[in-house]
């Protein structure tokens, strides 16, 4: 195999030793001056490179966990199919991972399918830089004299931006059939082209995701969802196909999905671009709502309350539709209260009105009745009014809930 990298200097790359997180360098720093190799790797000299801010500095080395244990006071090993250590600093986690290989021996072992299933052999760096998936995330930082080591031509790609996979497409994609949804996510998080040879056997190979277990689809997914390109990245998932595998059924027709869903999903990343909280249970509660309101309705016509048909609708659709990726008991419960709770605006008079407004589900109950008020007159309408009540003065709020003539305080009770 090919051994030779190439040595990229500050005075090019211009990513300074002080953009690195402190913590990293300590650990870097503590390993190579007890002899190891130590280099900042995957997504962190990417990020730099592109411009972006990186989520984490993780740590290759040759220094195998045990090792790097002892010589950190405050290191966990964790993983069983990677074994890896965790150096923990206050609220920084810094990874560090042994150098893995690729060969056949020790403990890895290769599905029919290629499909790679564990992998814990060690190896050598050159091997640990081409067993990662894209070119890109296969660059090296040494912060001891802050150059690059790129094996992979990344440092071209980057230049490029390209996204291209190490070694040959189809056999990558294989092996690890979740790297096509990491080829989506890093395409519309960084804004990437993904290289002709990795782009082209997308589609095709996408039904290669039904033998990836639902937990690991759901991770990658959350990843994507959460990451700020929620939007863009259904978007690209849909025209790769790979959303198809992901959901089948679950939309009529991905390419032209509801406003619902694109106003779910770019409220998202607009939150994430704040630096508000999100919740999958919100971006789950949009997606499989055309359904699950197409269920309650006929649940409804059959004489089942509001409520109660959205609890039974919501049940059936979640049990129907995540056979490929499994989603939380957490995300799907709270997606059936922001449900339950559309048919409850429709009171808009006494106690239970007021009670509403102190409800734990009232403020994501109320921002998806603003989406369905986009296309639903009455919610429309509805909408307007609780914008409303929450934005006027305790005296105004108690003449729309409880009418003009009984104007003093009630006595209400807090809480749900
Ligand atoms: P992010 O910034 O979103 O965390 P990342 O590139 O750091 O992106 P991780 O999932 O944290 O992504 O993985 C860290 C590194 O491990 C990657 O940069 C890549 O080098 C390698 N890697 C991750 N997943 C795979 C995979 N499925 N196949 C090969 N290499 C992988
Ligand atoms: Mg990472």
């Amino acid at each position: 195999m090919n051994n030779s990298f190439q040595e990229i200097p500050l005075s090019e790359h211009k990513v300074a030793r002080d953009r690195i997180s402190h913590n990293a360098l300590k650990v870097t720093d503590r390993l190579q001056s007890a002899g190891f190799k130590a280099y900042v790797v995957g997504g962190a000299p990417r990020d730099l490179l592109l411009g972006f801010t990186p989520k984490d500095f993780d740590i290759g080395t040759d220094a195998t966990p045990e090792q790097v244990r002892e010589l950190f006071r405050n290191a966990r090993l964790i993983g069983r199919r990677f074994r890896l250590a965790h150096v923990r600093f206050g609220r920084e986690i810094i990874e560090v991972a042994t150098f893995r290989g690729t060969g056949d021996t020790g403990e890895r072992s290769v599905e029919d399918g290629g499909r790679v299933l564990r992998d814990n052999v060690f190896g050598s760096e050159a091997e640990d830089a081409i067993r990662r998936d894209f070119t890109i995330n296969a660059l090296m930082y040494d912060p001891s004299n802050e150059t690059i080591r790129d094996y992979t031509d990344g440092y071209a790609d980057v230049a490029r931006r390209k996204l291209r996979l190490i070694g040959d497409p189809e056999l990558r994609y294989r092996e690890d059939p979740v790297r096509m949804m990491r080829a989506i996510r890093f395409k519309s998080k960084l804004g990437l082209e993904i290289d002709g040879p990795s782009e082209a056997p997308i589609p095709e190979m996408a039904p290669l995701l039904a033998d990836i277990p639902p937990a690991r689809l759901l991770d990658e997914l959350l990843k994507m969802l959460l990451g700020g390109g929620a939007w863009n990245g259904f978007k690209t998932l849909v025209e790769y196909r790979l959303w198809h595998e992901l959901f089948p059924g679950l939309l009529d027709s991905p390419e032209n999905p509801p406003r619902l869903i694109e106003q779910a999903f770019c409220n998202t990343d607009q939150r994430v671009a704040e630096d508000k909280p999100v919740t999958p249970g919100f971006l789950f509660a949009a997606l499989f709502w055309p359904r699950a309101r197409e269920e309650a309705r006929r649940r409804e016509q059959n004489g089942q309350p509001p409520v109660e048909a959205l609890a039974a609708a919501g049940e059936k659709v979640f049990s129907k539709y995540t056979s490929r990726v499994s989603i939380h008991r957490r995300f799907s419960t709270m997606a059936k209260e922001i449900w339950m709770f559309q048919p409850r605006f429709d009171k808009r008079r006494g106690k239970r009105a007021m009670r509403l407004l102190q409800e734990r589900r009232f403020r994501a109950a109320y921002d998806f009745l603003l989406l369905r008020a986009d296309e639903d007159p009455a919610a429309a309408e509805l909408a307007k009014w609780w914008t409303e009540v929450q934005e006027v003065d305790a005296e105004t709020r108690n003449e729309m809930i409880f009418g003009s003539r009984k104007k003093q305080q009630p006595k209400t009770r807090q809480g749900s």
